[in-house]
């Protein structure tokens, strides 16, 4: 798949145009209705696809223009859940939210995003990749009144995001990734049955498949947390040994502006490393020298074709200028250590 090193890629989001939903705002409602709502979507889809061609990334993605939320919209698809109901739980530990009930065996209705894949597959020649929230998460966000277990519960979405990622796959998608944000906090679940989980949700897949672990979006519930982490956070330093150890194939995390020490990524031996030299919880956009200076850091720890350039988390929470100068601020901080690579 990779045609030059330090392929380019995003772990995801990127904003949505202000006509098919508030930009700038989580859960923002959608302006349009029915086949309207459709076209608009897909549209949006082109033009965030068009972003990324333009700014020069490799590795290209829907924007997660379809979905209001990374979790609750693939949740929205299943059996089992009541959205009617609601109970508040604790997220992540962190902020307390109401949310829907699981209140009978969950399965898939149907396919979630698989249309929409192969709409991205159609619309360019570019690798592509495609998002799904990761068992974990997905559970951290439900109030369970049916199995009693969040490993249980863990496993029946693992099953169902297997099937959708399967399909994925069918449909021309290159990465499957699951967003795991749950694993920077429930260090003995991951241990216990996380990496499992996740495992099952990858099986059998041919394409790469990539796990995103990160601080979040730059949220207050998520930047009052990490004052508590202290001067460096070493929470990776419990999931990476497992995760190297696993089948997964790629680790998508967070580096520039955290205070993650980059030897940690020393742990991800023989895995490839999508490094966050973007900060998504800034508008400041990064200069190319920056990203660079990231990366470069990230290539003591980490062989050159094992290395891919990213985000730290989606974008959708910034505007879509700040969106567009930072894509091209990661492929142009990405092409300068690349021609240092080559002798250049
Ligand atoms: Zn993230």
């Amino acid at each position: 798949m990779a045609q030059h090193l330090l392929q380019t890629t995003t772990a995801g989001s990127l904003p949505k145009p202000g006509w098919l939903a508030e930009t700038t705002k989580l859960w923002s409602p959608w302006k349009l209705e029915g086949a309207a709502l459709i076209e608009g979507k897909r549209d949006a889809v082109r033009l965030v696809l068009r972003d990324q061609e333009q700014a020069g990334i490799d590795i290209v993605s829907d924007g997660e223009q379809t979905r209001q939320h990374f979790v609750t919209t693939f949740i929205e698809h299943l059996d089992g859940v009541d959205f009617q109901r609601r109970e508040t739980v604790r997220i992540r530990s962190r902020y307390e939210a109401n949310v829907p009930v699981v209140a009978g065996a969950v399965s898939r209705k149907q396919p979630v995003y698989v249309d929409d894949a192969r709409f991205l597959r159609a619309e360019t020649s570019h690798p592509i990749k495609f998002t799904l929230p990761g068992p974990m998460t997905m559970v951290d966000t439900l109030y369970d009144d049916y199995y009693h277990s969040r490993e249980k519960l863990a496993w029946e979405f693992a099953k169902i995001l297997n099937d959708e990622a399967r399909e994925l796959e069918a449909a021309g998608v290159d990465v499957v990734q699951f967003d795991e944000p749950a694993f920077n906090v429930f260090f003995d679940e991951v241990r216990d049955w996380g990496i499992k989980a996740l495992e099952r949700a990858a099986e059998g897949l041919t394409c790469k498949t990539a796990v995103h672990i990160c601080y979040g979006y730059g949220i207050k519930a998520n930047t009052d947390w990490k004052k508590t982490l202290g001067s460096e956070w070493r929470q990776y330093e419990e999931t990476f040994p497992l995760l190297q150890a696993s089948a997964i194939d790629q680790v998508s995390l967070e580096c520039h502006n955290s205070k993650v020490p980059m030897a940690l990524i020393g742990l991800l031996k023989g895995k490839d490393v999508l490094a966050g030299a973007i900060d998504v919880t800034t508008d400041t956009i990064e200069t190319p020298e920056e990203v660079a200076a990231t990366l470069r850091q990230a290539l003591q720890y980490v062989a050159p074709e094992h290395l891919y350039p990213c985000t730290n988390c989606g974008m959708v929470p910034l505007t879509r200028k700040v969106a567009q100068g930072k894509l091209k601020a990661l492929a142009a901080g990405a092409a300068l250590v690349r021609a240092e690579l080559s002798g250049g």
